[in-house]
Order: C-alpha cells, then structure tokens, then sequence
C-alpha cells in the first residue's frame, strides 16, 4: 500500500469506498494518477468537473474574483451570486435562487419552503412530502428520509417524518396519496441518477404535474445530478415540458467547487422572510463567480453536442456483447451488465478509463460535457471490451 492510501486510512473517515487510484492533477477529460498513468474520465468527479480538469475560462473566472475577494458572509450585497441567479431566472423562468453548497443542503431548502407552503395554506398538518421509490436526495437526514431507498434508512433511524413514498409511473399509487394525505408537494428526479439511471415516462410525470398544480401541491424537481445541460436540455425537467415550482440543483453548476441552488417558482418566490434560511458560504462569489462561466457557456450548441454524443453512446451500447440495456438521457447514461458491474469498472480502471456505478448492476457515464469524441469513442470501446 503506498503513502498517500496508508496515511488516508489512517485519518480519513471510512465513509468511502475508495478505488485503488491517487489522483493528482487533470487536463480535460483525462485525469493523471500520482504516478503519471493518464485515465480518460467518464464520471467528471460524479457529474461535477462539466467543462473537464483545469478548465482555462472557468479557472481565469475564479481567479479573478479570488483576486478581488474571497467571502464576504451574507449579510452584505455581492455582484457574483446576484449575476449568477439572474442567469438562472432568466433561463429557467423561475423568479428567485438561494445558493448554498451542496445538493442535500439545496433539497433541504426546498423541502422547509414546501412546509412553510403548505402549513400556510392548509394549516399545520400539510407537511407530507410524496418522493418516488428508488430516488437519491441526499445524505442529511432529511433528505435520506426523502430517498425512497431503504438502505439508506437503516441504522440511522428515526429520520425526519413526513415523507411518504410512491412508484416511479404508477399515476394511480401517487394519485391517491396526493389525494388523501396532507401533502404539501411531490419531489423528484426526472431521471434517478444514483438509483440507476431511470428516466420517468413522460406523461406520468406530465399527469403528477398537473394533478399537483390543481391541488396546490408544489412539484419540486432535483436537478442536482441530471440539470446543468447534462441531459441536453439547460435542466432536464425541460425535457418533460412541465413547470415546476421547485427546482434544486448543484454538481455541474459551479465545474467543480461546491455550490448548491434552489430555485422558486411564482407561488413560492415570497414563501420566506429573513431568518427562514441561510448558509454561511451560500452565494460564496469565487464559487459564483465560476458558476457564471460555466453556466454562460451551456449554450444552445452545447446541448446539441450533448444530444449528438448521447446518440453515439447510445449506438455504441444498444446490442452490443454483454450488455443487458442501456438507459439515460444526455450525457447521463446508465449500462446495465450482464456482469456485476463493479468488475467492469474495476478492469476499466486497469485500462484507463474511470466510470461510476448505480443502483441495479449499472455501470453509469456522467462525462464532461465537452468531452472530445476521440476520447469518448476511446473510452466506449474498453468499457465494452470489459463487459463480455
Ligand atoms: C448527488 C445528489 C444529491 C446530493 O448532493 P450532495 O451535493 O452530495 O449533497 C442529491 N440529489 C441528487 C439527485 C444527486 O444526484
């Protein structure tokens, strides 16, 4: 065992299950270990780094603010997280942003402003929230309750109450919970990333959508893994033509420092007053300074190179030796192996290639999103090989 593995077990918490690889530094899409071995990147540090390693613009952009100013604590007026959520309202169409710094920490401001929501609305027993079996919110305790995983549950137990669970595309079981629990909102992904890479099927979400707008139930959509141009549209609800009054988002949006966002929707842009909420590093204006870079360059012809290499992916896959299924949208793909796909990645880190796993024997891509097609071509035929 080297150094660095030795001294990380020694101090770092066990929380993770490390591969054998010490990253030290990165260009693009490829990452060099500690002793110069190149790996093309398939997962972006779990759909984070969208622009890949070092990314020039995005590195003078950060710079730049760090020159001026690193932290200032939210109780002054910033240009960066101002800019940065006039960005996002403008191309979401939804009227207010507050910024954290993660994705647990954006879903637990969505889920105190659908309580204060529905407590307003319909007295103080409408705090249920429905999210889908299968999910991944987040790891606080709120938002593990919110992960319809049972797993996830165990030994942590008791959680935060209030949630109640339903199948992803089984209208009638979310219907009737909608309709006989006091419900403040239904929170989902659009495409379960960590729970395998599932999109929902677009009317069952299209029916949840407009059943919960005729009941006054707020529709909150995590966008935290699949938003950010991942999916080929800005966020991947866009893909669904639903409008939801929620929307939480973080890994891509700062390319690769922490930042956390939930967005509010016209029936809950005044839902909190001073004190409500906060975070001390939310809005941080080196992280939002970078996040205006990048999410000023997911542009209309991204999104066309994102569908373009989906196809790609998608071609490569379907049918292809050892390969049960291929499922995702964007550059959000999930393969399902005939082997346990821990092997596969596993025998794709001898070869150079580092992918990520989910939920239900599947091996899942979260490429940059301008990954380079020879890479992206290189990458697909060593996961193949290692699939038969
Ligand atoms: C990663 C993830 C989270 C949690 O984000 P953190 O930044 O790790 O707190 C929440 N929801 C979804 C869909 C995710 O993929």
């Amino acid at each position: 065992m080297s150094f660095l593995t030795e001294q990380d077990k020694r101090y770092i918490s066990g929380t993770y299950a490390r591969f054998p690889v010490e990253i030290e530094r990165g260009e693009g899409s490829i990452a060099f270990d500690t002793n110069g071995k190149g790996y093309i990147d398939m997962g972006s540090g779990i759909g984070v780094n969208i622009f890949g390693y070092a990314d020039k613009e995005w590195q003078e952009a950060v710079i730049n603010q760090l020159r001026k100013i690193q932290h200032t604590s939210n109780l002054y007026y910033t240009y960066p997280d101002v800019k940065l959520a006039e960005m996002l309202c403008n191309r979401t169409g939804l009227k207010k942003v507050f910024f954290c710094n993660s994705g647990a920490e954006a879903n637990e401001c969505a889920i105190k402003a659908a309580r204060k929501y529905g407590q307003a609305k319909r007295g103080k027993d409408c705090f249920n929230i429905i999210t889908l079996f299968n999910s991944f919110h987040g790891r606080t305790l709120t938002t593990l309750a919110a992960t319809g995983q049972d797993h996830y549950h165990e030994q942590f137990q008791p959680l935060t109450p209030g949630f109640l669970y339903a199948h992803a595309d089984n209208f009638d079981e979310m219907k009737d919970l909608m309709d006989n629990k006091n419900v403040a909102a239904v929170m989902l992904e659009c495409i379960q990333g960590e729970g395998g890479v599932f999109p929902l099927e677009k009317i069952f979400l299209q029916k949840v959508a407009e059943l919960a707008h005729n009941r006054d139930i707020l529709l909150i959509v995590d966008e935290v893994q699949s938003g950010n141009g991942r999916t080929g549209a800005l966020y991947s609800y866009m893909n669904y033509e639903i409008e939801p009054d929620l929307v939480t988002t973080a890994k891509g949006l700062g390319g690769g420092l922490p930042i956390g966002a939930c967005m509010f929707g016209d029936k809950v842009e005044t839902i909190f007053s001073p004190g409500d909420n906060g975070s001390t590093f939310g809005g941080n204006p080196v992280v939002c300074a970078g996040a205006v870079n990048i999410l000023s360059r997911i542009t209309d012809s991204l999104l066309s190179e994102v569908q373009k290499k989906s196809e790609y992916i998608f071609n490569s896959f379907n049918n292809s030796a050892g390969i049960k299924s291929v499922s995702g949208m964007g550059l959000m793909v999930g393969i399902e192996t005939e082997k346990p796909a821990i092997e596969v990645v596993k025998k794709c880190i001898s070869d150079g290639v580092l992918c990520l796993t989910a939920e239900h024997n599947r091996i899942r891509l979260l490429p940059a999103l301008n990954i380079p097609m020879n890479l992206l071509s290189k990458a697909i035929e060593i996961i193949k090989k290692n699939c038969v």
